[in-house]
């Protein structure tokens, strides 16, 4: 089932998220970043303003391939907009968000260059598409770039190095999360969110979160049984 909005409507959705994202410090600072598409427009959140004021008439319309059909007067279009069209090349999306979570930018930290964020055995990875709690579930970390917009090849490259993760992170600044639509999009991060801030509280309380698993041995075979 994916949100079909008109035109207000979706406007009203991305303030409404942007209201909420800067609630949960995911846009503070003027930070973060929100789109969603309905048919083969793409409306987007403006760059640079306080998100938790933003207003429907502030809010850009794209065509499918990125192009501006509809400027918000007095607004910059956000330089996210290459990124969150990545997203929409290549998986299809409904919505793409850009938050700036500090629990994922401390769990960025915790990663080696050149490898992706594992995770296994925490009930929420069930909240991400695709993913099962026992799966090695593998998100990428690339490096950051000076400017938002220069890291459009590293997160087209993610996405497709890394064809099961609807998430791309960027170390030492935040996640691109997308889904089908808004809401699906929005509980992917949501999910995301808990699943690094899960990993940074384990790494601080000397846990390693791919071995602490206390469950019995044959957790794994139950769990089979239990699905057949
Ligand atoms: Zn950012």
């Amino acid at each position: 089932m994916v949100d079909l909005l008109n035109n207000a409507q979706a406007r009203e959705r991305i303030c409404e998220l942007c209201r909420l994202f800067w609630q949960l410090g995911w846009a503070s600072g003027t930070g973060g970043g929100i789109s969603l598409r309905i048919g083969d427009t793409i409306y987007m959140a403006p760059s640079g303003v306080e998100k938790e004021r933003l207003q429907p008439a502030d809010i850009f319309e794209l065509d499918r391939h990125g192009r501006i059909k509809k400027a918000a007067p007095g607004q910059r279009l956000t330089a996210c907009a290459p990124l969150f069209q990545a997203a929409y090349d290549h998986r299809d999306a409904g919505a793409v968000l850009h938050s700036h979570s500090l629990d994922v930018v401390l769990a960025s930290m915790l990663v080696p260059p050149g490898e992706p964020l594992r995770l296994t055995r925490l009930e929420m990875m069930k909240g991400l598409e695709g993913v099962g709690y026992f799966d090695v579930h593998e998100i990428p970390v690339i490096e950051n770039t000076a400017l938002e917009h220069e890291l459009k090849d590293r997160v087209e490259q993610a996405i497709i190095d890394y064809p099961k993760s609807n998430a791309v992170i960027v170390r030492n600044h935040g996640i691109y999360v997308w889904g089908r639509d808004a809401g699906h999009a929005k509980a992917q991060a949501e999910c995301l969110d808990y699943l690094c801030r899960a990993v940074v509280r384990m790494h601080a309380a000397g846990i390693d979160h791919l071995k602490y698993d206390r469950s019995a041995p044959d957790a794994a075979d139950q769990d089979t049984a239990c699905a057949a």
